[in-house]
Order: structure tokens, then sequence, then C-alpha cells
């Protein structure tokens, strides 16, 4: 995997320029168990914090926020 990036991270910013760094880390494109060599990609760990944080991102929109009912403090409930 590594090897056919030529130890190269693969990430490609706007205007089409490849990230030059070295690739330490192994990244799925898409999320989940596809473990195929299309679905993967040499990446450096700053493109690869880069996605996983956008991706965190991304997953905490897509979860419907569901707030707890604050609790009256117990020193406050009346016995
Ligand atoms: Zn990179």
């Amino acid at each position: 995997m590594l090897t056919r990036a030529g130890q190269r991270c693969e990430a490609v910013d706007s205007l089409g320029a490849r990230c030059d760094e070295r690739a330490t880390d192994c990244d799925h494109i898409e999320r989940g168990d596809d473990h195929h060599t299309a679905n993967l990609q040499a990446l450096c760990r700053w493109h690869h914090n880069q996605k996983t944080a956008r991706e965190a991102a991304e997953a905490r929109r897509a979860r419907p926020t569901r707030r707890r009912e604050p609790e009256a403090h117990p020193g406050l409930l009346v016995q």
C-alpha cells in the first residue's frame, strides 16, 4: 500500500498539487471495512489527522442532537 504510493502522501490539495510528505499512515478513503487497495491511500500524519478530524465533525453533525434536561443540583432538592 505505502509502496504503491512511493512512500509519499497521496493527498491532493484544491489546486491539484500533491503533498510530498513521507507517507506514514494508511487511510480508508471511504470509512468502513472496505480494505481493498482501491479504498486505501497513503497519507502523511498531518493529512490523516485532518481527514479524521473532518470525518469526526461530519459524524457529529449527522447525529441528531439529544440533550439531557439539566438536573437540579442535589443540594437544591426539596426533601
Ligand atoms: Zn500529506
